[in-house]
């Protein structure tokens, strides 16, 4: 590899670091909506302790396979999807 290729690939790495890394969070209010989604458990069930439930990096930062695209899913929420984990 030529100096001039090595340099601008070191520039182009660079330049992707200085990029800020935004997490950014997400709810799906339709699907939240049609499925009554709630951020508290019912009866007992939450979305820990269902099958469709997506764990992140905090309590309040989980998905779910059924809520495309939202990122807010408590770990305590509910919703009428619920499938407990076997
Ligand atoms: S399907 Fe419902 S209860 Fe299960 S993780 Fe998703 S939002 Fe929570």
């Amino acid at each position: 590899m030529n100096k001039f290729r090595r340099d601008a690939l070191k520039m182009g790495a660079a330049a992707l670091a200085m990029i800020p890394v935004i997490a950014l969070a997400a709810k799906n209010d339709g699907v939240r909506k049609s499925m009554q989604y709630q951020d508290t458990p019912k009866d007992g069930k939450k979305c820990s302790a269902c099958t469709q439930f997506v764990a992140g990096k905090s309590a309040k930062e989980n998905g779910c396979k059924v809520f495309p695209n939202d990122t807010e899913v408590a770990a305590d929420g509910w919703c009428i999807a619920f499938a407990a984990k076997a």
